[in-house]
Formats: structure tokens, C-alpha cells, sequence
């Protein structure tokens, strides 16, 4: 059974509308693109585990934190022998191991994430014991991704490369799992210490007048939409959407981006700039929102 699903990071989702609708930094840039790509991997393992969540109980995506130190589990597997945690890299390319520094193809030195992982584990243990529980702990590094490739590995570390990935699952699978009371209510207990993190604080600074307007594709996240009757045609991946949906989704990016901002229809038809008339704007915030206040000081909420 699955406690907690994973869903995409507020944070992935407005760095992919900044994205789109600013001119990012290179560093701002390359942290989206790892994001992004972390969460991509983290989906690919989400689907290796599914063979085992009929008699074992995993948590995805959980931050947790132990004497004022946050720590971010990527997969938590508990089974009625031992629990599982999961560190899953979407790394790409060849990388080192040297004198136990991680190095990509380029000589750069990476976080290594085997430290990451010794550090989860025992953030993890302290917690469980705090907590009262005393459950067996396994933690394993997983690539996913098949075009990686890590030099002088030695073998006894707990990573598990991507042609090694079934037969792990295989394993744990194989080894039947018989859950107890004890262990739907440390899940239940994991599942409500996870922590909303807010991630507006580490953001890079945007103000709206300086972002693109326009609607982004459903599909590619574009901005290049046009707008025809009532459909919105994507050029650059062609796919087509109706017009209300789409400036719905556009409030939502809204509110996302602007959290201390109201809803006004001024703003709105700004923001989604292909729909030429303000009244098309006017109507659907109407029918979907409630209108606040009055003439120039009215705005619109849920
Ligand atoms: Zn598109």
C-alpha cells in the first residue's frame, strides 16, 4: 500500500514557470534542470517498487526532522523484516570514486551521495528510536537512470546501479512480508511528521511585470499558444486545448508565483495575454471564483 504518493514540489513547479516566462541564470538553470531531472528518476523508481506495495507500505518523498536537522527521504519501504531507504539519482554520464570524493566525466566533484545517505539513515534510526520503534534499517543508493556509469566502485557499497535494479527488487520480493499493527502505525506516524517545506524563501527574486505573459501548453510547457474560437493551438509541440481549462490552469500558476497577490481580472487577462477580450476573462473567473468587494478594489477567491 502506498502511505504517501509523491507529487511534483512547488518548488519544481514555479522554477518551470520562472523558467518559461524569465531569462534564468546558468546556475538557476542547471538547478531546475537537476530538479527536474531528480524528479523524473524518483517517478522511474516509483514504478520499480510497485511490484512490492500489495504486502509492504511505502512513503514517498518524506522530509522529516530530528533535533532541528531536516533530512529529505526519497523512498521508504517497510517491510514486516526490516525498512528500506531509498536515495534515488537520475545521474547521466560516467563518474569516479576517488579517495572517496565523487567526480563527474569533467574532473567536477559532486555531493557525494553515499554521505548523503549515511547521514539519512542515522538522522532516521535516532528518529525511530525517539518515536519508540526498533525496526531493522537497509538504506541503498539507487540509479536509475541506464546511461550511468560510476568507475572504481568497490563492491561492498550500498549502491545499486541500474542493471542490478531487478534483481534487487527481485530479492525483497521474494522474501514474503507479513505486516503487523505495529507497522501500519509507524507508517501513519512517518506520514504525519512530514513536513510542508515552503519554498519561497530560496527562490530567485521575480516580479510579475518583468515575466512573459501568455498561457503555457498543457502538454510542453511552452508559451507558444494561440488562441482560435474557443481552442488554444500549442507551436510548438501542436497539441490543442480547450480555452477555459487553460486559463484556469493559468489562475492556478498565478496564485503559485504570487501567493500574496490578489486575483483580479486586470491582472488575469495581463497574465494569459492571448485572450484578446477582457470580458471572455471576466466570465470565467466569475463562473469559477467569487467575486470580493466592489469596482476598482474587487478580486476574486476560491
Ligand atoms: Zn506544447
Amino acid at each position: 500500500m502506498i502511505v504517501k504518493s509523491r507529487s511534483e514540489s512547488l518548488e519544481l513547479k514555479i522554477l518551470r514557470s520562472l523558467h518559461v516566462r524569465s531569462d534564468m541564470g546558468v546556475k538557476e538553470e542547471n538547478y531546475y534542470s537537476n530538479l527536474s531531472k531528480g524528479f523524473m528518476g524518483e517517478k522511474k523508481f516509483d514504478e520499480w517498487l510497485e511490484p512490492l506495495i500489495n504486502t509492504r507500505l511505502v512513503l514517498h518523498d518524506v522530509l522529516l526532522e530530528h533535533n532541528n536537522t531536516k533530512f529529505q527521504i526519497d523512498s521508504l519501504l517497510i517491510t514486516s523484516d526490516k525498512i528500506y531507504l531509498f536515495e534515488v539519482k537520475n545521474y547521466e554520464g560516467d563518474f569516479y570514486i576517488e579517495s572517496e570524493k565523487w567526480l563527474s566525466h569533467s574532473k567536477n566533484e559532486i555531493k557525494s551521495p553515499l554521505l548523503q545517505l549515511q547521514r539519512n539513515e542515522s538522522l532516521f534510526r535516532r528518529l525511530q528510536q525517539d518515536l519508540g520503534y526498533n525496526f531493522t534499517i537497509e538504506s541503498y543508493v539507487i540509479f536509475v537512470n541506464p546511461e550511468f556509469h560510476l568507475y572504481q566502485a568497490p563492491a561492498n557499497l550500498p549502491l545499486i546501479f541500474p542493471t542490478q535494479l531487478n534483481r534487487f527488487i527481485c530479492k525483497i520480493k521474494r522474501f514474503p512480508s507479513r505486516l503487523a499493527d505495529i507497522h501500519s502505525k509507524f507508517a501513519e506516524h512517518l506520514h504525519s511528521l512530514h513536513i510542508n517545506d515552503s519554498p519561497y524563501s530560496r527562490l530567485p527574486e521575480y516580479h510579475f511585470s518583468a515575466l512573459k505573459k501568455g498561457i503555457c501548453c498543457l502538454a510542453c510547457h511552452k508559451l507558444h499558444t494561440s488562441f482560435r474560437k474557443t481552442t488554444l493551438t500549442c507551436k510548438s509541440c501542436g497539441s490543442r486545448e480547450n480555452y477555459i481549462p487553460a486559463v484556469l490552469r493559468s489562475v492556478e500558476e498565478f496564485k503559485l508565483l504570487f501567493p500574496d497577490r490578489k486575483i483580479t481580472s486586470n491582472d488575469i487577462y495581463e497574465w494569459c495575454e492571448i485572450i484578446k477580450t477582457k470580458r471572455v476573462i471576466w466570465e470565467i473567473l466569475s463562473s469559477n471564483f467569487t467575486l470580493v468587494g466592489r469596482g476598482k478594489s474587487s478580486y476574486y477567491v476560491r
